[in-house]
């Protein structure tokens, strides 16, 4: 399908790339990282959403019977809690719309940034979308790298910049934790490593899960092994279940948010690797 759904678009986001860009969250996720701080991006459709901030616990949202929050939840509930998460797009439409602001991004040198949710699920939308911007914005794309690799090198060959998460090496520990194996977001990290595109690797430091000496030392390995001497690293959102109860469940991750962190300039210092915390 070549429309796309849309759950966020942020302006003047500073972390998603160089400069001054426009992020734009696609809908969707094929990944379930138990330590995701946007549930809402993780389902393709577009879904209502309720926040719990300012609830009355009238109940008046569900007063459809269905028991789920329906159109009807809009206009029914007094505080203006509830809304609809994920909106259409056509590609061009997106594309005129970020292209309002081109001449302000091109000169704080940014562009736009597809982030998710993962981006490269929607990806004839995103393939669209990216021809259409061809010259006229900075494309950049910030991804699990999880998809085909055919289809990522499709998608490569259209971007400025690539913003590629690394988070687990071991297997069986990567779909423990996220739901889905590694295999291709290797592969496709080797693929990105020998493209001529601009690129810079972030690891999410989750405790005990991906923040220990084991897993950051292979990713510091596998660094040096594709030629990259930088990467920057993600503290653990200790805000990350604050929007679970907006779509309907509960935090739950089965590590230990309280756990020692690795020594990890010492780690990466030993293969070489400069290294940022964000
Ligand atoms: S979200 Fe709105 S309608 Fe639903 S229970 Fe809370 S205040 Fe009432």
């Amino acid at each position: 399908m070549e429309n796309g759904i849309v759950f966020s678009i942020e302006e003047f986001a500073t972390f998603d790339g160089p400069g001054i860009r426009s992020t734009v969250f696609l809908k969707g996720c094929p990944l379930r990282c138990m330590w995701c701080h946007n549930p809402e991006g993780q389902e393709f459709d577009a879904q209502y959403v309720r926040n719990p901030n300012g609830c009355l616990h009238c109940g008046r949202c569900l007063s459809s019977g269905t028991g789920e929050l329906t159109q009807e939840s809009v206009g029914a509930c007094p505080r203006g809690l509830v809304r609809l998460c994920g909106e259409t797009y056509t590609p061009r439409a997106l594309t005129e719309r970020l292209l309002k602001n081109a001449s302000l991004l091109q000169a704080a040198g940014g562009g736009v940034t597809f982030s998710g949710g993962e981006p490269l699920s929607q990806p004839v939308f995103l393939k669209r979308c990216l021809d259409l911007m061809e010259g006229k914005l900075h494309r950049a794309l910030q991804t699990s790298g999880y998809c085909e690799p055919t289809l990522f090198r499709e998608i490569l060959s259209r971007l400025d910049y690539v913003l590629f998460d690394l988070k687990l090496i071991d297997e069986a520990a990567h779909l423990h934790y996220t739901g889905v194996s590694n295999r291709w977001i290797l592969e496709n990290f080797t693929l990105l490593a020998k493209s001529r595109i601009p690129f810079v690797v972030r690891v999410p430091l989750i405790p005990g899960v991906t923040d220990t000496a084991e897993n950051l030392t292979s990713i510091a390995s596998l660094l040096r092994e594709n030629g990259v001497s930088y990467a920057e690293l993600l503290p653990y959102n200790k805000m990350a279940g604050g929007k679970y109860a907006m779509v309907g469940r509960d935090y739950t991750p089965t590590f230990d948010e309280h756990q020692a962190p690795a020594s990890r300039p010492e780690l990466f210092a030993a293969y070489g690797i400069d290294i940022k915390i964000l």
